[in-house]
């Protein structure tokens, strides 16, 4: 019996060795790429443009295991990634606002978030795992018809948009009701831009959109419309336009990246076997966190992807390959 036990202890430090080798092989770099994961349809059943909640939730525990964690895009953009050392930062976005997104389900005079909705799945998720983080951004379409209006429960919206920035999410402008930006000239752009936080404010008051979707990840004639200015006295502006395409985002800290136009990974079966998968491969090219909030470690070869200037005082340490 004794022995057993022995046996049993050596075998778990054993296993606690091998696991704790196989995150430490991972060696910072913080001039890696980083995903953000671009969910539209929480839903059944699995198609183009739907994730299922198991399915979604099955992302979660692969993300987790590798040793992703979350973060908002707004900490990416002003590259604060305070993850622990070893991890790699991952960005939820949904766009659309669709039902299974957010959805209460009421019985008996109580309300609760669907567990089967994507906030529920995911405060289910962080819940059991509170070391994976917490965010997501969810590009709502506040003057869509239905279905797609601020995820489909009129007598929710307010709440619904009220839990989400209380709960450490983030709200995206994706217009007012997805327009093509392309198609329109000046006027009608900004409008949608100024019109879609307009309504966004009146179920969260003061609430400024930092970061637009591009709906058909379609640019306006000029990008910079869609940024900063004013429309029908509502003032908006904007650090990043998201993509709806394009695989990885380079480092926050690398040369190439650039806010305005950021690409995504949309988040179905293929395409996230293919990019998890590709950086299983390739974990060089990955963001490794450093664990040091002050510094920013990159490997030595990688010198001259670093950006010039840096927002606030960073430590620069460089790693030997
Ligand atoms: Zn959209």
């Amino acid at each position: 019996m004794k022995l057993l036990l022995v046996l049993s202890l050596i075998l778990t430090a054993a296993l606690l060795l091998v696991s704790f080798a196989g995150a430490a092989e991972l060696a910072p770099n913080e001039l890696g790429r980083v995903m953000i994961l671009e969910y539209h349809k929480i839903d059944y059943p699995e198609e183009r443009w739907t994730r299922t909640p198991e399915n979604f939730r099955r992302d979660l525990e692969t993300l987790y295991a590798k040793g992703y964690r979350l973060i908002n895009l707004g900490d990416l953009l002003d590259r604060r990634i305070t993850l622990p050392a070893g991890t790699t930062p991952v960005v939820l976005t949904f766009d659309d606002s669709s039902p299974g997104q957010f959805r209460y389900l009421e019985s008996n005079g109580n309300v609760q978030i669907d567990p089967k909705s994507a906030v529920g799945v995911l405060e289910a998720f962080i819940a059991e795992k509170p070391d994976f983080g917490r965010g997501a951004t969810f590009y709502v379409l506040p003057g869509a018809s239905k279905p797609n209006r601020l995820f489909n429960q009129p007598e929710y919206e307010g709440r619904k948009l009220q839990y989400l920035v209380s709960h450490g999410y983030e709200i995206g402008n994706h217009t007012l009701w997805h327009a093509n930006l392309a198609k329109y000239p000046e006027a009608t752009v900004r409008a949608q831009v100024a019109d879609a936080q307009t309504w966004i404010q009146r179920h969260v008051p003061d609430y400024r959109t930092r970061t637009l979707a591009l709906p058909h990840g379609v640019y306006p004639t000029d990008v910079s419309w869609v940024l900063h200015g004013s429309a029908k006295g509502m003032s908006y502006s904007h650090d990043a336009v998201l993509m709806v395409s394009g695989g990885p985002a380079p480092s926050p800290f690398s040369r190439t990246f650039d806010p305005v136009h950021l690409p995504r990974i949309q988040a179905v079966e293929r395409e996230l076997a293919y990019w998890i998968g590709y950086f299983d491969k390739n974990p060089g090219e990955r963001f490794v966190s450093d664990g040091d909030a002050t510094a920013v470690t990159i490997p030595t070869a990688r010198r001259d992807h670093l950006r010039a200037e840096l927002p606030h005082p960073l430590r620069i340490l460089e790693r030997k390959p």
